[in-house]
């Protein structure tokens, strides 16, 4: 992987493939202007490696001259054509082949056949090295073609990204913003939200913890809360249909996300199931699922400290905390082979101090 400017790239295309791209383009005109001696007219700057290498590999004579448009700034079009670098009168009467970098949106291709068509040629030809065609308008037809390519922004082999990246010997693609989607599993008590503090600043995710929103909306009075309050109050699990709408109004209120923590959910395969469907609309998934595994004892002794600190009363009585435990060995014990047969369960020890489990947890996203 690459930096240039502010973005990253990755390999793309080889320099074989781009030499054996040259190859077959050279072979095609080749045939064609055996008995000729074609001016290629190459399209300044993007071009000019291709243009070098295609001389080389033409075994025919040709000409060559220069023509410098400009339309691409940044990342994307501004569809504003301006020529630098006019054509001379070296091409009247000749055979003209217009060697391109890219041909993606074609408007740099419309800008050259207005131009030529005030010239006097005797044939005038269009050569891509690449060639976007979910991009192109179509409006010309493109002769030589040296490979079709989907419509990513690529740098490399004198194509740039703001000027940078041209001397790179092959292909480069914009590395699109890679989302991290993580559960945090484990029964009360494991240490969930802990973590996700820890995981939230550390990767730069947004934290989601369905019993927060719902103590949230209890203490505001929202209809929400009102619904929920009873459920909660005796450590049983809120509907999955209330807590389903609720967590996906969640992750839509934040669509610019690196990525989310769900925390606290998904407690049961239908929410499990609706997450993934949520996540799919959005060309999304869940990465990993970690596992924060501990004891009951440990756990029970850790959350009636924590009701003494908390004041939560869901966490002051034992027999609403075994409760909370029984929900989840029948509701949410089952979603630990859900997500080992998607092949993305990690467990992960939650017995030892924040910074030993941290520590933990940290090396399993770092290896996804
Ligand atoms: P927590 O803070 O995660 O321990 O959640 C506290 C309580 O909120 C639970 O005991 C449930 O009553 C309710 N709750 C939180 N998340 C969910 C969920 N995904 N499904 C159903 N109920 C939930």
């Amino acid at each position: 992987m690459i930096k240039l400017h502010d973005k990253y790239f990755q390999p793309f295309i080889s320099e074989e493939e781009i030499e054996a791209a040259i190859q077959k383009i050279s072979a095609a005109i080749a045939a064609d202007y055996k008995d000729d001696c074609p001016i290629f007219v190459t399209v300044l700057n993007g071009a000019f490696m291709f243009a070098s290498d295609l001389m080389k590999a033409y075994p025919h004579p040709c000409q060559i001259s220069f023509v410098k448009l400009s339309s691409y700034k940044g990342l994307s079009s501004t569809g504003i054509v301006k020529s630098l670098l006019e054509v001379g009168e070296e091409v009247n009467g000749r055979s003209v082949i217009i060697l391109e970098d890219i041909i993606d949106t074609g408007r740099t291709i419309k800008e050259l056949v207005h131009i030529f068509s005030n010239i006097e040629v005797k044939e005038f030809k269009i050569a891509s090295l690449f060639y976007k065609p979910e991009a192109y308008d179509g409006e010309y037809p493109i002769d030589y073609i040296g490979m079709e390519i989907p419509n990513k922004f690529i740098v490399g082999y004198g194509l740039d990204y703001d000027e940078l990246g041209r001397n790179l010997k092959e292909v480069y693609q914009l590395k699109e913003k890679e989302m991290i989607n993580l559960v945090l599993f484990g029964k009360p008590g494991a240490g969930k939200g802990t973590q996700a503090e820890f995981l939230k600043a550390h990767y730069n995710l947004v934290h989601i913890s369905t019993g927060d929103v719902f103590r949230y909306n209890i203490k505001n009075g929202t209809e929400l809360g009102n619904l929920a309050k009873s459920y909660m109050d005796q450590g049983d699990l809120v509907p999955d249909e209330v807590t389903i709408n609720m967590l996906a109004n969640e992750v839509n209120n934040n669509p610019d996300a690196n990525g989310f923590i769900f925390d606290g959910f998904p407690r049961t395969i239908a929410q499990a199931e609706a997450l993934d469907d949520l996540l799919a609309t959005k060309d999304m998934a869940i990465h990993a699922t970690l596992a924060l595994e501990a004891e009951d004892d440990i756990l029970v002794e850790r959350l009636l400290k924590r009701g003494l600190e908390s004041g939560r009363t869901d966490d002051q009585d034992e027999g609403k905390i075994r409760n909370r435990f029984n929900e989840y060995n029948e509701k949410t014990a089952p979603l630990l082979d859900f997500y080992k047969n998607q092949s993305k369960l990690h467990s992960v020890n939650g017995i030892g101090t924040i910074e030993e489990i941290t520590k933990r947890l940290q090396s399993v996203v770092d290896t996804l």
